[in-house]
């Protein structure tokens, strides 16, 4: 049996409790090494087998999981913050069924949930944006046409950035051409929950030159929107005159 584990975004408390009963249950760990906390490994069995998929293939990745099949053993394969994302899943799930191992997936705490708490922010505010767009900048993967960043940009919607701390520069220019301003606010979040962890804030206007003064150029994340600014309607929800199914309020009269 495989289990497909969100290790979250690095503080080891933010591991589901099913992801870390997996993880400690584990006869064969196979853990992204180049985000994934090492310290969480601590927590395995003595003995279990311990891969870093860092220096690995896919084809070595399902290779040690196939010959973990045939010993009996369960495996956790271990992916940072929530596998869904960025986490190239799919093919080692397809793999799987080629060979018809069984596998399952916990969820994990995504990076771009730790870094709005880095923050203090909420994506999600009245009267500024009830959308959250998850995106990248094309690299050595691909972006498809029609989700180039100014594209997206159009919409002025609350975003998160991945995987694009290296192309600042190209990032500021792409958002720019949306419909942010030079005045827009962003953070840069690096290593949201690890103890090295930075949040720089600045305008849009002026990421390049923050990322540079600050030498980030890897795992961090561009948050971009007014959603970071001071301004928004409170919510309806808990308004006093707001009725609800649980709740009668003095518009009800
Ligand atoms: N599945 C992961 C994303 C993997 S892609 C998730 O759900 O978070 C790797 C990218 O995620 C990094 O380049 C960076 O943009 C972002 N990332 C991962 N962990 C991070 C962290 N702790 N703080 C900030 N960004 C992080």
């Amino acid at each position: 049996m495989i289990w497909f584990v969100g290790a979250g975004p690095g503080d080891i408390d933010l591991i589901t409790v099913k992801g870390q009963r997996h993880l400690r249950e584990a006869d064969q760990v196979i853990f992204a090494g180049s985000l994934v906390n090492p310290t969480l490994l601590e927590q395995c069995k003595v003995g279990a087998v311990i891969h870093d998929s860092a220096v690995m293939t896919l084809e070595q990745v399902i290779e040690a999981m196939r010959a973990g099949e045939q010993n009996g053993w369960t495996t956790v394969r271990l992916h940072t913050g929530d596998p869904s994302l960025y986490g190239a899943i799919r093919e080692q799930m397809d793999a799987l069924k080629r060979l018809a191992i069984n596998y399952e997936i916990v969820p994990g705490v995504s990076s771009f949930s730790a870094a709005a708490a880095a923050v203090e922010a909420e994506y999600t505010l009245p009267g500024v944006s009830q959308t959250v767009i998850l995106t990248r900048l094309a690299g050595r993967t691909p972006v498809p046409d029609g989700e180039d960043m100014a594209t997206l940009a159009a919409h002025g919607a609350s975003m998160a950035v991945f995987l694009s701390s290296g192309l600042l520069g190209k990032l500021q220019d792409k958002l720019l051409a949306g419909a942010y301003t030079e005045d827009t606010p962003v953070a840069l979040v690096y290593k949201a929950s690890w103890p090295d962890e930075q949040v720089i804030r600045c305008r849009l206007g002026d990421l390049a030159r923050a990322g540079a003064d600050h030498g980030i150029d890897k795992t961090a994340l561009v948050l971009v929107g007014d959603f970071l600014g001071d301004d928004y309607e409170r919510s309806r929800l808990y308004h006093p005159d707001f009725t609800t199914g649980f709740r009668k309020g003095t518009d009800a009269d």
